[in-house]
């Protein structure tokens, strides 16, 4: 069986990543998704153990110091962390994962998983973002221009990602992160025993 490709995917806050990925997943049974661990609070709706594990920093730092944590970082004060269990079991099981992280955790995976692919999506331009970031009406304005701060950040590190998906229409928007990942697992180098099979077969 061939080992999953890893998937990861950063995006500006309210930068719509959420929506893509639920279609995506909608569209293709072999996905899995993270589900990372943080120290913010819940957002309204939002499930414990579903869309984050939302721990203390105190529990945070044990999970850092017993290894359980791929990456992490800090993002407008809040950490951020990936549990590497689920992502080893489901990549060794031929599943494809998805990470959906900020611009620090993903240059830690760039590292760690130098044949992840990295996909960058933005909104289609800076007001579409604030109006998405105000229309969420769950954070406060001191969050709501931290967060746009650091979104003019995160646009700076987009350069370091393999694609690059535009927002505008999500049909389209998904079928780019459909049509990367099909192209992806067709590279040679993912599966050499394509050809190399091809080539044991003995001789008619
Ligand atoms: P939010 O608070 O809006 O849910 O997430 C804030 C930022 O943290 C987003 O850019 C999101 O992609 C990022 N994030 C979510 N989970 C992780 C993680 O496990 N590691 C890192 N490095 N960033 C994460």
């Amino acid at each position: 069986m061939s080992k999953g490709l890893l998937l990861m995917v950063s995006a500006p806050s309210a930068g719509g990543k959420g929506t893509i990925l639920g279609e995506l997943f909608r569209r293709d049974g072999n996905l899995r998704m993270s589900v990372s661990a943080t120290t913010r609070s819940p957002r309204e709706g939002e499930e414990h153990g579903k869309h984050y594990y939302f721990i203390s920093r105190e529990e945070f730092k044990n999970l850092i110091d017993s290894g359980s944590m791929l990456e992490y970082a800090e993002y407008v004060g809040n950490l951020y962390g990936t549990p590497r269990g689920p992502i080893e079991q489901w990549l060794s099981q031929g599943h494809d994962v998805v990470l959906e992280i900020e611009v620090q955790g993903g240059a830690q995976i760039k590292k760690l998983v130098p044949d992840c692919v990295s996909v960058f999506i933005t909104p289609p331009s800076m007001e579409v973002l604030e109006k998405r970031l105000r229309g969420r009406g769950t954070e406060n304005e001191e969050t709501i221009q931290k967060r746009l701060d650091t979104a003019r950040k995160e646009l700076l590190q987009a350069e370091h990602y393999d694609y690059v998906v535009i927002n505008d229409r999500l049909e389209d928007a998904v079928d780019d992160m459909q049509a990367i990942l099909r192209s992806e697992k067709l590279r040679y180098e993912r599966e050499p025993e394509r050809i190399n099979g091809l080539l044991a077969a003995p001789k008619a």
